[in-house]
């Protein structure tokens, strides 16, 4: 099996050697750990933490970063970003998930819940790039209960693919809204979800306009009930943004143990409204975890900003700066993230998968180092993150990503075609 030690490093106030064996960590010891390894980092100067795990993603849109913002959310997707998706191919996501990638892998993350067309193509990127990936089957009606048959096409490549891939991926079943998936596939498709034990990935409750046509269509339920009536919300179900959320819609997602996603970033950006933090988590119990959304309404991937945001909007829409403490919005996005789909990661703990991150403590937005769940959420960046560890491999050493110059060109190449047609 091959081994990684990683020495010296700084884990909760105390020097440690970590040794990992294949893809676990094997041993922590503040002893130095003696013997010969396939690699060793030294990682003295270095605070070992745990990375960051994604909760929803359209990695691909990396391509059309900067390329139309400040617009109504109508004009921004119709004349803009669907028919530059329309140039989509299989080339064109490959490039820009590892674009994606890159980026999250170069801001700590190692895991992203991702929903997007052309999936085979974010399967093979993730692969190649050796992070962790939930893959969406996605589903986008073009009539009641016909899936778009770009979608079909991809679904039926991923069920073949996924057999020879690594541990670290797996598929989910993705209706992409309650607007665009009828509700007898939607059913359909947990129960195929609950036979497999896969996730079920679906946005909810985004915007006003969701809020008032899923009332007009189905008896002024909202979109949580009428998810609830169809009986797909359990502790599998992961639901991108539930910015609009009544105390009932609250109720419902406790006691399913259903996962909200909160976009924070994205949420401000399109002008979507404000996640209600303390009503939905801090007094409602939900679970929460974070995500950044598609780069073209964020527009980066880093968890960094995104835990900050997070932060500062829960306490100001809340009217209580003690809402969404630090050590709290730290958890979301690291353990909670991996636990949210059932990852054996997101702690540095003997036994448990080996993914951690190393940050440089000399850099100043690290110093003098007082909190350092408050140095992360409120002013650490990507700069601080120095080497990225994945299920025991080393993806990023010194702030190097090997390949990362051929991703970045190839990115831009892609991006010229998106745009072009
Ligand atoms: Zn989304």
């Amino acid at each position: 099996m091959k081994t990684l030690l990683l020495s010296r490093a700084a884990l909760e106030g105390r020097t440690v050697d970590v040794l990992i064996e294949g893809n676990r960590f094997k041993t922590i010891s503040e002893t130095p750990i003696e013997g010969t390894f396939d690699r060793t980092i030294d990682a003295s100067g270095k605070i070992l933490v745990p990375p960051f795990y994604n909760g929803h993603t359209h990695a691909a849109m990396n391509l059309l970063r900067g390329y139309a913002d400040d617009l109504q959310l109508m004009d921004w997707l119709q004349n803009h970003i669907w028919p530059a998706e329309a140039h989509l191919d299989d080339p064109i996501v490959y490039a820009g998930t590892r674009l994606s990638i890159l980026e999250m892998i170069k801001s700590g993350t190692v895991f992203f819940n991702d929903m997007y067309w052309y999936a085979p193509a974010v399967l093979r990127a993730a692969e190649d790039m050796k992070v962790r990936a939930a893959i969406a089957r996605q589903a986008i009606e073009t009539s009641p209960g016909v899936n778009n048959p770009t979608n079909v096409e991809s679904n039926s490549i991923l069920e073949s693919m996924i057999g020879s891939c690594s541990s670290r991926v797996f598929l989910t079943y993705a209706p992409h809204a309650i607007y665009t998936v009828c509700g007898d596939s939607l059913r359909e498709m947990h129960a195929k979800a609950a036979d497999e034990k896969s996730y079920y990935h679906i946005h909810v409750a985004e915007t006003r306009t969701e809020i008032e046509s899923c009332a007009k269509l189905h008896g002024g339920m909202t979109p949580v009930a009428y998810l609830d009536s169809l009986g797909v919300l359990d502790d599998r179900t992961i639901m991108a943004h539930c910015v609009h959320l009544s105390d009932d819609d609250i109720r419902i997602i406790r006691e399913r143990s259903a996962v909200i996603v909160h976009n924070a970033q994205s949420n401000l950006k399109l002008d979507s409204g404000f996640f209600p933090f303390k009503r939905a988590v801090s007094d409602g119990g939900c679970r929460a975890i974070l995500g950044t959304d598609g780069c073209s309404s964020n527009n980066s991937m880093s968890m960094f900003s995104e835990m900050k945001t997070a932060a500062l909007m829960a306490k100001t829409v809340a009217d209580d700066p003690t809402v969404a403490p630090a050590a709290q919005v730290l958890e979301m996005a690291t353990a909670g993230g991996a636990a949210a789909f059932g990852i054996d990661a997101g702690v540095i703990a003997e036994g448990r998968l080996a993914d951690a991150m190393l940050l440089d403590s000399s850099n100043s937005l690290l110093v003098p180092g007082f909190n350092l769940a408050s140095d992360l959420v409120y002013a650490a960046d990507s700069s601080c993150v120095d080497t990225v560890v994945c299920d025991g491999n080393v993806l990023m050493e010194n702030r190097v990503v090997p390949g990362e110059d051929e991703i970045v060109e190839a990115a831009r190449d892609a991006a010229a075609r998106l745009v072009r047609g």
